[in-house]
């Protein structure tokens, strides 16, 4: 959980950081994102009239999968501009940032993760890991089409 104690804040603001467990992001049921270690983060509420203004940055590493080749690769997700306010009033003894955090972090996940930008993907044929190098399938368009392929299966099968 990420509080601020905002009881001992003064006109300066005060700065929390530290580190949260992998498991707190609760990325249990995501099909494409695993916790790989601590979330870290750096945030300063400020007060501002009636407001806390919130900011800072946050840090989680993590497994996404790759969209093409079906692999989990490390990255690091960082929410650089973490800006939220809130009523002062509302948490005169503490504010639990923790919601609005998790939230950014899950909005920086890409929708669609490459492993990395030139990822070769799955051979659509045999299903090889084309960053491993190149499978024994012909070229997508250069060998016999699906059709001509079942025919030589079964050569009495198409003139009947
Ligand atoms: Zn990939
Ligand atoms: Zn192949």
């Amino acid at each position: 959980m990420i509080r601020i104690p905002t009881g001992q804040l003064g006109e300066d603001g005060y700065t929390v950081e530290g580190e949260e467990p992998a498991d707190w992001l609760d990325l249990d049921h995501d099909p494409v994102a695993r916790p790989d270690g601590p979330v870290r983060y750096e945030l300063t509420a400020t007060p501002a009239g009636p407001e806390l203004v919130v900011t800072g940055w946050v840090e989680a590493p993590l497994k996404l999968l790759c969209g093409r080749c079906a692999q989990f690769f490390s990255t690091t997700v960082r929410v650089s501009a973490f800006l939220h306010s809130y009523e002062w009033n509302e948490h005169p003894d503490f504010l639990d940032v923790s919601g609005d955090v998790r939230e950014d972090i899950l909005l920086e996940i890409p929708g669609y993760p490459l492993c990395k930008a030139d990822c070769k993907g799955l051979c659509p044929r045999c299903g090889r890991n084309l960053n491993q190098g190149a499978c024994g399938c012909p070229p997508p368009g250069a060998g016999p089409s699906a059709w001509s392929a079942l025919d030589a299966l079964d050569p009495a099968g198409r003139d009947k």
